[in-house]
């Protein structure tokens, strides 16, 4: 069965509509066959009409079927007849015997065989046969009918053979790859350029996979003290933190070829597609071992079991994922083949693919930090041609929360932006436009904004600019813009500190300056807006969490109702009384319209510099960290920021 693996590189070319044409050309097929042979290609005719012809002479024989119907053969000389012409049997296909000419029912067989036998006698027509057939034609219609499904049954249990058997290249044609893993491979030697060095930060999730570095590299080092060699290990994190490259890198550090596919190749519509597909794999790599198969997106298989009993739709991954359990179980250690896979959903994995001896390992692929951005720039600043006094550290500062997917796409962007604008090197400020195209969408330049919406926006975000800017723990403002972008009209960017823990006081001035455009709204035109919906949606959450959460409300107390197991016995219901329920709603609209209220008051006792920053931002659309000095003088406690 097993013939020479396929080049993996190429992608088999499979059409599933090719199992439909066949399935309908073998109907055509049968219903072309079972209508020349078994059909009714006799001419009709009535009991007199035949004991006519019988007294003629034409009749050569009667066939009497199931003691109910008659089937007639004329004689040679007969057929030739005129009366007879259109009886020739019209199949299609060229039959094995001569065909009947007529048929038809009779009544009572007693009578009609003494018919028969008084003009057989009195026209002494010695050379006429009549025969009695019984089971012949009610088991050959049965058959008939049936042959169709036997037919597309034979059809799919080849196809299906094939496909589980894993081979069948060449001959079989295309749709027999239907079973073939998808996975891509790249060759240790020629397509595997990544390495360590390629890989900013992840520091921790580097040394672990340097272990299975070395294992691939020397597995006798490992083996010969009678340690095993782990099977793979779980790359968790969110997308685009870089868990793809690490496992290449993986890979180019071992000198190892390297198969990589995604969790949803396995699946297809086709039963038993996903379980063959896994034995193709692991057969491959084993050929190729030492070697490592890479599984993004492992979640599309290894969701956990038997949760959805219901629906019965789930059994085709089910098998996919115990396939795959069964060839990690089944390979031994020392096929040196490991498995990585990724996910950013480790929760809703089965815990059976954590099992010793499959994923043991997992290793966390965080989001970078200020100094991980910070490498991560500089991995990718490499190839472009930048300014010289591109602050590497500015840039990293300004992208908290980005992943490095994201900062590849900055420095592309940007450089990209550079190009736009004829310049020799990327600049500072081009980098800064494609964090702002990466964060809001395209901007939009020619989104209509009436002249109040746009004195409104100013308003707003030199409220939020205002207020972060007198209170020592709001973040402190970078720049603010009016200019449209995505889905919003203007934003206020901060420098946040990333902080571990957060004090209450800190939380609080955060809520004041998140609250700060309304309040400045309030405060100018006397008249709020929906403009504030992002706000109070992120200040509501933040109230709720303080009090709920982080247990930071003196009337609730010290405590909370936060689970981190995300398995809450108490299901829909609120693990609190109704009085609790109460006291908390109580709380967090407390809490909120406190800073509320703080923040009017802040922005009426510096209503004319309000007034000026939204003047000048109404003019300039953004303004920087520069323009607030300018207005405010420098901010005063604050520190680090201050090179
Ligand atoms: P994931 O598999 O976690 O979704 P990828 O590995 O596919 O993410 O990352 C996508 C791209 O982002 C990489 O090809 C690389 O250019 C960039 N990238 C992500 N993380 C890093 C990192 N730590 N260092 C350098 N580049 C990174
Ligand atoms: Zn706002």
């Amino acid at each position: 069965m097993s013939k020479e693996p396929k080049n993996l590189n190429k992608k088999p070319k499979l059409n599933p509509y090719w199992i439909y044409g066949i399935i309908i050309a073998s109907f055509l097929a049968i219903q072309l066959f079972s209508g020349g042979f078994g059909g009714q290609t006799e001419a009709k005719t009535t009991p007199s009409q035949f004991f006519e012809y019988l007294e003629a002479g034409d009749v050569a024989k009667v066939e009497i079927i199931n003691n109910r119907e008659a089937k007639i053969y004329l004689t040679k000389d007969a057929v030739e007849k005129e009366i007879h012409k259109k009886t020739k049997p019209n199949s299609i296909l060229p039959t094995v015997a001569p065909s009947a000419n007529y048929s038809f029912e009779f009544g009572d067989l007693k009578l009609f065989q003494e018919e028969i036998n008084t003009i057989i006698d009195e026209n002494d027509l010695i050379n006429t046969q009549v025969t009695f057939e019984t089971e012949d034609n009610l088991f050959g219609n049965f058959i008939l009918s049936l042959l169709p499904f036997i037919l597309i049954i034979g059809v799919w249990i080849f196809i299906m053979r094939r496909m589980s058997s894993g081979g069948g290249g060449g001959a079989g044609g295309q749709i027999f790859n239907i079973g073939k893993s998808k996975a891509k491979l790249f060759d240790e030697k020629t397509d595997i350029k990544t390495s360590f060095k390629d890989v900013a930060g992840l520091e921790g999730a580097k040394e672990e996979v340097q272990e299975i570095v070395d294992f691939l590299k020397n597995p006798e080092k490992y083996t010969s003290l009678g340690g095993k060699i782990p099977k793979g290990a779980l790359l968790i994190g969110s997308p685009g933190t870089g868990k793809t490259l690490l496992a290449k890198a993986v890979a180019g550090e071992a000198q190892v070829p390297f198969f990589s596919l995604s969790g949803s190749d396995f699946v297809e519509m086709f039963v038993g597609v996903g379980a063959s597909r896994v034995r193709d794999l692991f057969k491959q790599a084993k050929e190729k071992s030492p070697s490592i198969i890479f599984i993004d997106e492992i979640d599309a298989i290894g969701r956990a079991r038997g949760k959805n009993a219901m629906s019965g739709s789930n059994d085709e991954r089910e098998n996919t994922l115990n396939q795959l359990l069964t060839e990690m179980d089944g390979f031994g250690t020392n096929s040196n083949v490991i498995v990585l896979a990724a996910t950013n959903r480790a929760d809703i994995l089965d815990k059976a693919l954590m099992r010793a001896g499959r994923f043991d390992r997992q290793i966390f692929v965080d989001l970078p930090d200020v100094r991980e951005r910070k490498e991560i720039f500089a991995v990718h600043l490499r190839p472009i041609k930048k300014a010289e006094d591109l602050d590497v550290d500015f840039l990293s500062k300004q992208t908290p929360g980005f992943s490095g997917a994201d900062i590849a796409n900055i420095c592309n962007e940007a450089a990209l932006i550079a190009a736009r604008n004829n310049k020799k090197a990327v600049d500072k400020q081009d980098f800064l436009d494609a964090v702002d195209r990466i964060v809001g969408g395209l901007e939009k330049k020619n989104k209509i904004v009436t002249p109040g919406e746009k004195r409104a926006v100013a308003f707003h975000e030199a409220g939020h600019a205002t207020i972060s800017w007198m209170l020592e723990h709001a973040a402190p403002l970078v720049k603010v813009t009016i200019v449209p972008r995505g889905q919003s009209l203007g934003a206020a960017w901060y420098l946040p500190e990333e902080r571990l823990i957060v004090r209450p006081e800190q939380m609080l001035d955060e809520m004041c300056a998140a609250l700060g455009g309304r309040a400045a709204e309030k405060v100018i035109f006397d008249q709020i807006s929906t403009g504030a919906l992002s706000d109070l949606e992120k200040v509501t959450k933040q109230a709720r969490a303080m009090v709920t959460v982080y247990g930071l409300s003196e009337k609730v107390g010290n405590l909370t109702y936060y689970d981190s197991s995300g398995q809450s016995e108490y299901g829909f219901t609120k693990p609190y009384s109704e009085q609790t329920a109460e006291l908390i709603d109580r709380e967090i609209s407390d809490i909120i319209e406190t800073q509320y209220r703080r923040a009017i008051k802040l922005l009426e006792e510096n209503k004319d510099k309000l007034t000026e920053l939204a003047e000048v931002l109404l003019e300039k659309e953004v303004i920087f960290k520069d323009n607030l000095e300018k207005i405010f003088g420098k901010r005063p406690f604050s520190k680090d920021e201050e090179e």
